[in-house]
């Protein structure tokens, strides 16, 4: 079988410019409606997160959502969502980080994330790691331990991974 990465990269549509000048977005759309690229990105993080037997897979809002349920289904984890600021209905934490467009506010239910639990943060792309590292700190503010970061690509060139040397991260395609 041909590496996983080769035939997923050519499936991820870059749209420049967007959403402000001098970003290429990386849109995934074109994978999510390929259902047998769809599996193959979704197997390979189950198998990463299957030793680490998370308790709880984290997904940040927006595109994060789209793996992390999945994902908490496959591994019998549950789903924690984190979302951007005013979206959460019960008492929250709150974490605020830089974007590689722009700044904002990531929060979570404070009663979320017991005390020892595991937790594993996914989300669809690693740029300069910022949102991956405020979403760390909100399940460490709560006492849980992340026991891994997935991404479904990784912008490399961002060096998002330096930002994220206390953990253990894992990108299924890397540009
Ligand atoms: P960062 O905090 O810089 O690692 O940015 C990661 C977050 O921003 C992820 O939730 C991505 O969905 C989004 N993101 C950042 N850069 C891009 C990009 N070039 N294409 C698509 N999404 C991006």
């Amino acid at each position: 079988m041909a590496p996983l990465t080769s035939s997923l990269k050519t499936i991820i549509r870059d749209i420049p410019d967007f959403p402000k000048k001098g970003i290429l977005f990386k849109d995934i759309t074109p994978l999510l409606k390929e259902p047998k690229a769809f599996h193959e990105a979704i197997d390979t993080m189950t198998e990463w997160l299957l030793p680490e037997k998370p308790d709880y897979i984290l997904g940040i809002e927006s595109r994060g959502f789209i793996f992390s349920p999945v994902l908490a289904y496959k591994l019998n984890a549950g789903f924690i969502p984190v979302r951007k600021k005013g979206k959460l209905p019960h008492e929250t934490e709150e974490v605020a980080y830089a974007l590689e467009y722009g700044e904002a506010v990531l929060e979570i239910h404070r009663d979320a994330v017991s005390a020892g639990a595991r937790v594993a943060i996914v989300d669809d792309l690693l740029a300069t790691g910022g949102t991956a590292l405020a979403a760390a700190h909100l399940v460490e503010k709560l006492g849980g331990k992340v026991v891994s970061m997935s991404f479904l690509i990784e912008l490399s060139f961002l060096n998002g991974r330096e930002k994220l040397t206390h953990y253990p991260v894992k990108s299924v395609i890397t540009y």
